[in-house]
């Protein structure tokens, strides 16, 4: 129950009516026994400078920021983590007593999914990414950061896969090319990560990659999380490779949210099934 002790966390972006973040970060709270609430609000174009204010204003602990204001954001708050200015995009703000710091966790909630589902060894590895969106910059610089060999960016748009490239080679080895010049680098790769909007929802027959590219040994990643499987992992598991689902990705930004905020272990196990109970009973 809410009382004059509730410690306030939110969501900020738009549209936010779908967002699962209030279901997952309550259950969190209730899980680890903490007097917290986490609510969902529509912030408008033009309206997110009040709305951080407002975190000051009204003693916020904490808020994620989704779509469209990950970037905007920065400007109104005092610190920002190393991360997310090497990303250049915040989806997390930590409240101390007035002091706003921005995180990005994303990519490491995303290496944290992959490397607890698939066991895979990212040191040294060759990783092919497919697209150069807002969600790869947060991988590609979280994989750099786990000692990848090599990243190779493969956009429809060739110019933002070699921009995000030269952007994130002061981390790793990085190229860009063309979605459809992929052959030779995925052939050679060790983990394929699809983070375009290719395979999602209602798009469910479209596939980045030809699935004769797909093979044993491979590690074939896709952070779209509707449908749960794509279908480039479908095919993927038929061709022998291990496949990872973005499930856990979204799962593990809100865990390093609620232990930035709260200095406690996520209840990761809960938090998913919380997500996974609003997904089968949509
Ligand atoms: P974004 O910034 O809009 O980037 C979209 C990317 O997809 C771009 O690289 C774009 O290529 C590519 N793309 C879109 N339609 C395409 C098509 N028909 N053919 C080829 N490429 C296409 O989006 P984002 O925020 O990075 O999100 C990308 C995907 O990741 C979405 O499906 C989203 O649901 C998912 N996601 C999942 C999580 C999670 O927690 N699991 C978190 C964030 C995002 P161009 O540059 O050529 O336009």
């Amino acid at each position: 129950m809410l009382d004059t002790q509730t410690v306030m966390y939110g969501v900020f972006g738009d549209p936010i009516a779908h967002s699962k973040s209030p279901l997952m970060l309550n259950r969190a709270f209730a899980e680890a026994d903490l007097n917290a609430a986490y609510a969902a609000f529509h912030i408008r174009p033009g309206t997110l400078k009040d709305a951080v204010a407002g975190i000051r204003a009204l003693g916020f602990r904490g808020v994620n920021v989704t779509i469209p204001h990950k970037v905007e954001v920065m400007d109104y708050l005092d610190h920002l983590d190393d991360g997310a200015k090497a990303i250049g995009a915040v989806n997390t703000i930590v409240n101390d007593h007035g002091v706003l710091t921005g995180y990005n966790t994303d990519g490491i909630g995303y290496v944290r999914s992959l490397k607890e589902e698939t066991g895979v060894k990212l040191a040294g590895a060759k990783v092919v990414l497919l697209g150069a969106g807002g969600a790869a910059r947060g991988l590609v610089y979280a994989l750099a950061k786990e000692g990848a060999a090599k990243v190779t960016l493969a956009n429809r748009t060739p110019g933002r896969a070699v921009e995000l490239a030269r952007a994130m080679g002061a981390y790793t080895s990085t190229e860009g090319i063309g979605l459809d010049q992929a052959k030779d680098a995925v052939e050679a790769a060790d983990l394929v990560i699809n983070t375009t909007q290719m395979g999602m929802h209602p798009n469910v027959e479209e596939t980045p990659l030809d699935s004769s590219l797909l093979r044993p040994g491979m590690i074939v990643s896709d952070i779209v999380y509707n449908p749960r499987e794509t279908r480039l992992l479908r095919e993927a598991k038929a061709r022998g490779a291990q496949v990872h689902g973005g499930l856990g990705m979204f799962i593990y930004q809100g865990a390093y949210a609620f232990e930035y905020w709260t200095g406690l272990p996520a209840p990761a196990a809960a938090m998913r099934e919380a997500v996974e109970q609003s997904f089968s009973s949509n």
